[in-house]
């Protein structure tokens, strides 16, 4: 991994709780309800054996956290890294919550991490791991209760494992308990594209704002996979000039539009961006994201804008398709340089509200079209985009605060709804 673009891993639920502490602050909300909301309802640490293939038993640290559920089943992505620990996992748990109030589905926000180097492993031990976990975590999930999804270095295979030991367990099949599944077992069209669509629909509605044209927009992403890797594509396709793309292993530049195709190919081939078929010059990730553009997308994990860098970002608009890539401190740097952002519970809201769908059509025995899906999830995003920016205007706060403020509102009222039990 490049070390400078090292995920500034400090402290992630303090800053998450940090957030919900500032919007707060802008709401009238009672003190005992923030308390509620900065605290999770459940964390389950589990130590997963897995037999190696080498005949070795490994032990892997892995979390499922759950933030809360009051508008609905939790609902949160795993994610497989040597670094997922419990405070990071709670904090993605939070961040959970309030996306899906702010595209207003009924859902509400948990997180699952397994600590392990997936590159490192054989599919067959990443399936024995990925089985075991969910043996472990199957007494707390479920299609009303808890329904997990794809992540940093987790995919469609994953969801189907977690689908078949979870449905072998109940007896029946219970397609309703992942989002992110293949097609063959119940997966929704367009769940894979949605994050990276909805990182691109929402930047064009920053960009429309701004008065910045999509012909020609140079675009810089930070992440080559399921949200950057397809984000990229739509920015392409659009007419943008992806200028800049990059993996955990560097980037590659352009100042005169990458083919983005070509890239894509490149990193399915050799498992990285930079290859015999694309043209462009090597860069570092660091570099990457000081790069002269109108948008700068980070989409692959948390902590890279910070004090340190934020000053020498040049783009006009940050589209976080990442979870967390801006510290508290950048924050502030950016927005006093007149950086638009579109905060990561906005941005990559798309994620999420395709997995409503999915889930909606598993629990309905129902099969959307294409169009469907895709008119439906542009609608939502474009909505909660105006409604975002009518809060940042109306209250002259940041887009990031707008959001949090659409987002904890929501739940708010559905805890003072629901109250405290007894
Ligand atoms: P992924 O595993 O498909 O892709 C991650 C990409 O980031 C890969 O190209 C990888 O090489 C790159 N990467 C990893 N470490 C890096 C580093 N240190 N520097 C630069 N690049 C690095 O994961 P994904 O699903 O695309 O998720 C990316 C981010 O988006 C995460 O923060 C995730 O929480 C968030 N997110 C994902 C979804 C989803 O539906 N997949 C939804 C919402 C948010």
């Amino acid at each position: 991994m490049n070390s400078t673009v090292q995920a500034n891993r400090e402290n992630p639920t303090g800053i998450a709780r940090k957030q919900v502490e500032i919007a707060a602050a802008y709401m009238d909300i009672e003190s005992w309800v923030v308390r509620r909301l900065l605290v999770t309802n459940r964390e389950v640490t589990i130590n997963v054996p897995v037999k190696m293939d080498d005949g070795e038993l490994k032990i892997f640290r892995a979390y499922r956290v759950q933030h809360c559920d009051l508008r609905g089943p939790y609902k949160g992505g795993i994610r497989y890294h040597p670094e997922a620990d419990l405070d990071e996992v709670r904090a993605l748990a939070m961040l959970m919550t309030w996306k899906s109030a702010v595209v207003n589905i009924p859902f509400g926000g948990a997180k699952g991490g397994v600590q392990c180097d997936p590159k490192t492993m054989s599919q067959a031990e990443l399936e024995r791991m990925t089985r075991r976990f969910t043996w472990e975590i199957s007494p707390v999930i479920g299609p009303e209760r808890d329904i997990p999804a794809p992540d940093v270095s987790t995919n469609p295979q994953v969801m189907a494992w977690i689908m078949d030991t979870y449905s072998i367990l109940k007896g029946n099949t219970v397609p309703g308990v992942v989002t992110g599944k293949p097609l063959e077992l119940g997966g929704s069209l367009g769940r894979f594209e949605a994050t990276g669509k909805g990182v691109f629909l929402t930047t064009l509605e920053a960009a429309a704002h701004l008065g910045i044209p999509v012909q020609g927009m140079r675009v810089v992403i930070q992440g080559s996979g399921n949200v950057g890797g397809v984000a990229a594509l739509f920015f392409h396709r659009a007419g943008a000039k992806v200028i800049a793309m990059s993996d955990s292993k560097g980037g590659v530049y352009n100042p005169q539009g990458l083919d983005v195709e070509a890239v894509l190919a490149c990193k399915d081939q050799y498992a990285c961006v930079i290859g015999p078929r694309v043209e462009g010059e090597d860069i570092t990730n660091a570099e990457l994201l000081e790069l002269e553009c109108e948008v700068l997308a980070p989409c692959a994990l948390s902590g890279v804008l910070t004090a340190q860098n934020a000053a020498r970002v040049k783009a006009r608009i940050v589209a976080e398709g990442a979870n967390g890539p801006t510290t508290p401190e950048a924050d502030d740097i950016l927005a006093d340089k007149g950086v638009f952002m579109v905060p990561d519970i906005l941005a990559n809201a798309g994620g999420v509200t395709v997995s409503y769908f999915e889930w909606v059509q598993n629990l309905q025995n129902l099969l959307w079209s294409e169009q469907e899906i895709s008119k439906r999830l542009s609608d939502i995003l474009i909505s909660a985009f105006g409604q975002v920016l009518a809060i940042a205007q109306d209250k002259k706060v940041s887009m990031r605060n707008a959001a949090l403020i659409l987002g904890v509102d929501r739940v708010a009222r559905a805890l003072k709804l629901r109250g405290i039990y007894p």
